[in-house]
């Protein structure tokens, strides 16, 4: 196992810069998921510690080592692509022992390992099977196999469970995180699931535009996004955001530009004047008898919680609330935030004012 250290690292195709100097700093052990949408650079940085691509400037290490000149071959990472790439030809068992033999370790370890692997995966039924009379989950497992048989210092995954099914997806989800709590191996995984990172990641870094937002533990994360990007990006539904601006500290007031009034709590430090954005998460927006008056637009029940959208002023709003509650569209709601989970953020740069 090993270390992954990520220092100003920056990539040009061109004369286009697509990562404009990351830092990041992995733990021997630890599970880190980099996330954030499409095209923000998570492919190209974890290719780039697997060496599969080049380091424009700045400094990838693994174990200390500084391996920007070292070949893929010699980092000893081991990567799972979301195409598993398997030899069609090939059984479950020799698609899982190929890398050793190349490598040219004895057969008695090659089966060995291949055999703790299948065990680990339970794949044992499955090593003299063909991909193709492979389930999608199955090929999936036996891509891990292949790494896991490695016994690399470092997994690395890109968007491994993209192509299966949301239920599959939840499954594997799971075993892979069993798998990381069993193995402990440094793990870097790729994901544009932001669900996805919550629920495995020891910790996550947010990337955007090819740059890191925010490096925390999930709930730190969720509980503290550092600026608007993160708050957004992070929660399913997402957090609510209203524009305006704040009145005075002895004063503490919320205007909202959409027409929302919201009094703060007493002590609360604002700067008066700020156009601000305050962040309020679906869950924090209770239904009370006496309250902010909103407008039911939609209702979405899911069974575990229902879903409101109400009209407030001019902003839309969610909330979410786990009571059977009997509203329909157009009907009237009072709402109020639970005060001590606001967020606010500086409507000009974006980032978390303290409070
Ligand atoms: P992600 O994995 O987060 O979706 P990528 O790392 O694949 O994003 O891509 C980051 C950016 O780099 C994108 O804008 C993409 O178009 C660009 N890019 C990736 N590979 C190349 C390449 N070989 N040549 C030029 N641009 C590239
Ligand atoms: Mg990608």
């Amino acid at each position: 196992m090993a270390s992954v250290n990520i220092a100003d690292v920056r990539k040009n195709y061109g004369q286009v810069e697509v990562l404009h100097g990351v830092d990041i700093d992995i733990k021997d052990g630890e599970f880190v998921i980099l996330v954030g949408p499409s095209g923000c650079g998570k492919s190209t940085l974890l290719r780039m510690i697997a060496g599969l691509e080049g380091v424009s400037s700045g400094d990838i290490a693994i174990g200390g080592r500084v391996v920007n000149d070292v070949a893929p071959k010699n980092r000893d990472i081991a990567m799972v692509f979301q195409s598993y790439a398997l030899y069609p030809h090939m059984t479950v068992e020799a698609n899982m022992g190929f890398s050793l033999q190349l490598a040219k370790a004895p057969k008695e370890q090659v089966l060995r390992r291949v055999r703790e692997a299948a065990q680990i995966l339970g794949l044992e039924n499955l090593l003299d099977r063909y991909p193709r009379h492979l389930s999608g989950g199955q090929r999936q497992r036996v891509a891990m196999g292949r790494a896991i048989v490695r016994q690399p210092q470092v997994f690395l995954f890109d968007e491994p469970l993209s192509n299966l099914d949301a239920k599959l997806r939840v499954q594997m989800r799971a075993e892979i995180k069993q798998l990381h709590q069993r193995l402990k191996t440094t793990t870097v995984y790729v994901t544009h699931d932001q669900i996805e990172a919550m629920t495995m990641a020891d910790r996550i870094v947010v990337m955007h535009d090819g740059v890191v937002e925010q490096i925390g533990s999930p709930l730190e994360l969720y509980d503290r996004p550092a600026n608007l990007f993160v708050a957004g990006f992070i929660g399913s539904p997402g957090m609510n955001f209203l524009r305006g601006r704040l009145g005075t500290s002895e004063k503490p007031e919320f205007t909202g530009s959409g027409g929302a009034r919201l009094q703060l709590p007493a002590g609360m430090k604002v700067s008066p004047d700020v156009e601000v954005v305050l962040g309020i998460r679906p869950e924090h927006l209770m239904l009370v008898e006496t309250g902010i008056q909103a407008e039911v637009v939609i209702v979405e029940p899911t069974g575990s919680e229902t879903q409101i959208f109400a009209r407030l002023g001019d902003d839309e709003v969610v909330c979410t609330t786990r009571d059977r509650i009997n509203v329909r569209p157009g009907d009237m709601l009072a709402l109020q935030p639970d005060y001590s989970k606001l967020h606010l953020f500086d409507a000009e740069t974006g980032a978390r004012l303290h409070c």
